[in-house]
């Protein structure tokens, strides 16, 4: 038969394991924010965006490197615009956040930070960048490799656009 002892001759939890578990559950909470980062979903909501309307635009791709973004490493290194000579945060858009999938690059006078797009082939993606050549009713959405950026070359799309209320 089994005997259960009495509470108080039950061993007290021991520091280690419980340190370890708390560990272990905080480290998952780090990767799993990460995570939810990396793939938080792009959507529109009615409450900040206006009616969606479909716009035909001319889609480019592009990434972080040089040839995408118009930089160079100076002599000592250091990344600079080619034009400009200003330092260059590579993988930052214009808007400040970190480049990735669903990042789009766009005229911001006719789609302002924050506009949200729905490019067949593609996805939804959110303006977050701009670009020199990036004029009018043209976007440019960001890819993690520079193949993808030219296998996605340059595509004339009916796009939806949600803009920011
Ligand atoms: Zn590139």
């Amino acid at each position: 038969m089994l005997k259960i002892p009495p509470a108080t001759e039950r061993k007290p939890p021991r520091l280690v394991p419980a340190l370890a578990t708390a560990l272990v559950v905080g480290a998952l909470a780090v990767l799993f924010s990460f995570e939810g980062c990396a793939t938080m979903a792009i959507r529109p909501d009615s409450a900040h965006y206006r009616k969606p309307v479909v716009v035909k635009m001319t889609v480019t791709g592009y990434c972080n490197c040089r040839k995408c973004c118009g930089w160079r490493y100076t002599w000592y290194g250091k990344p600079v615009y080619d034009k400009s000579g200003k330092t260059k945060k590579v993988g930052m858009t214009s808007s400040g956040v970190r480049a990735r999938t669903g990042t789009i690059a766009a005229d911001i006078k006719k789609y302002p930070y924050g506009t949200i797009v729905e490019i067949p082939g593609y996805g939804y993606g959110r303006v977050e960048d701009i670009g020199g050549a990036i004029k009018g009713e043209h976007l440019d959405a960001w890819f993690p490799h520079h193949a993808e950026a030219l296998k996605w070359g340059k595509q004339t799309l009916n796009v939806k656009v949600w803009l920011p209320k």
